[in-house]
């Protein structure tokens, strides 16, 4: 009773200042959050806590500010201190018994999408506030409209990670959610190519074909973007950016799934994957150096992702096996080399009798008879998290150095479903 009598004052004198300032985003974001506030929600402490210390920063950084500006006006500024200092703490307080009830009450049905939901809009706010572009798409039809964006995208996040937490619906959820991203982009593309400028990123239109992420800056020298991006995933989450964030994965996933169970990668993969990889990326080095003009190159890198098309269609149907993410596109062989900086890893536990269920489940190859004989999954694994539920003995687990297999994988989820909502809010293409 008591942090609601002080958590609703506190989140209406946050939209009052939003308001004030000329911010109906802002002022929206603090009613949602009142929303969230009343709702039936069990990780609402979590996000309570987190939303609430950062408006009691706000109100000390609106109080110094202003008590600054006064004193060097030579105007009193005793009553404004004391007033926004009782605001401040009672906001204070509010986000402290948040905390408190969220950490006596702590567990992973709360934490995890509490904090999907803290990362979400933490992500969101320090890309809306540090990119020089309307980065949140709907800020670019109205004005402050991307703190909107920001807090809902945070509730769809800690319902999908509630939804993750269980290694049984897992599966589901994941591909429901990486068809919507997959779907939220090219619909994002075909309004571009119709003439709605506004949807990409920067108003110029990019080929769709995952290889260009790399390939693109390889000819042009510049545009480094996107191959940033990739490798702050790569960090974050090693190669699951081939599993959760990429828009064309979601459908070699679909063509694959056309077989019930998948076939094991034939052994001379990694060689073709070597070839694929040092031929696209030379060709588009050399035709950039060598000043060849953007037609040839726009060419060649359609002709590249219609080919991948065909693979997906051909033999990732006939083989239940993500053919096209497994050997044909080059910067899955990237994600799976680099993403190793990362340390989450599938392990087996040393129980494991060899049945090789797990294998009929892995639709990137990477728990074929050698994996399974050295405890862990081949180097294809996309982290993508299938595998989890299909061990009847229960000896396939996410790994993290120190951590137990549980929290492992709690945290996989939150970071993972994060990247996922960021994705979906920000402008691509
Ligand atoms: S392998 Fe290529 S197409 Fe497949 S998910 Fe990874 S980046 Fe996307
Ligand atoms: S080993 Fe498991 S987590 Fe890795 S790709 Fe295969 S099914 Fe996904
Ligand atoms: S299903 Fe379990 S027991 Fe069977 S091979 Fe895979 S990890 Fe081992």
């Amino acid at each position: 009773m008591v942090t609601t009598i002080l958590t609703i004052p506190s989140l209406l004198f946050l939209a009052a200042h939003a308001f004030r300032v000329g911010s109906p985003g802002g002022t929206i974001f603090w009613l949602v959050a009142g929303v969230v506030a009343v709702a039936p929600l069990q990780w609402k402490n979590w996000a309570l806590a987190g939303l609430l210390g950062f408006g009691t920063w706000l109100w000390g950084d609106i109080a110094f500010t202003l008590v600054q500006q006064r004193m060097a006006l030579g105007l009193p500024w005793l009553r404004l201190a004391a007033i926004l200092g009782v605001v401040n703490a009672v906001c204070l307080a509010a986000a402290l018994l948040h905390f408190n009830r969220a950490w006596r009450h702590s567990r992973p049905g709360s934490l995890v999408p509490g904090l999907a939901f803290l990362l979400t809009t933490v992500g969101l706010s320090i890309a809306k506030q540090k990119t020089a572009l309307d980065i949140i798409l709907l800020d670019r039809f109205f004005p402050s409209g991307g703190w909107l964006v920001v807090i809902l995208l945070g509730w769809y996040a800690a319902w999908i990670a509630g939804k993750m937490l269980s290694s049984e619906d897992s599966p589901q959820w994941r591909r429901r959610v990486w068809a919507i991203f997959s779907v939220v982009f090219f619909l994002q593309l075909i309004l571009g190519l119709v003439g709605f400028e506004r949807f990409l990123m920067t108003g110029k239109l990019h080929l769709p074909i995952p290889a260009l992420i790399a390939a693109g800056p390889l000819y042009r020298g510049d545009g480094f973007f996107m191959i940033i991006l990739f490798a702050v995933t790569l960090i974050l989450v090693g190669p699951a950016w081939c599993s959760h964030l990429c828009y064309i994965g979601a459908w070699d996933n679909w063509a694959a799934m056309s077989k019930k169970r998948p076939g094991t990668l034939a052994g001379w993969t990694k060689v073709v994957r070597w070839f694929l990889c040092l031929a696209v990326f030379g060709v588009a080095f050399l035709l950039g150096k060598s000043g060849q003009p953007l037609s040839l190159a726009v060419a060649l890198a359609a002709v590249f992702g219609v080919v991948g098309i065909f693979v997906m269609l051909v033999w990732s149907r006939r083989t239940g096996i993500m053919t096209h993410c497994t050997t044909y596109c080059p910067m899955g062989f990237l994600a799976n080399i680099f993403g190793k900086i990362n340390p989450w890893r599938i392990r087996i536990g040393a129980g494991c009798c060899k049945c090789g269920i797990c294998t009929g489940v892995c639709r990137y190859g990477a728990l074929a008879g050698l994996d399974i004989e050295a405890y862990q999954a081949g180097l294809s694994c996309s982290l993508c998290g299938d595998c989890i539920s299909s061990c009847p003995h229960g000896h396939l687990h996410y790994h993290f150095p120190g951590l137990g297999y549980e929290t492992a994988r709690s945290g996989f989820i939150v970071v993972i479903v994060a990247l996922h909502a960021i994705f979906l809010g920000v402008a691509r293409l």
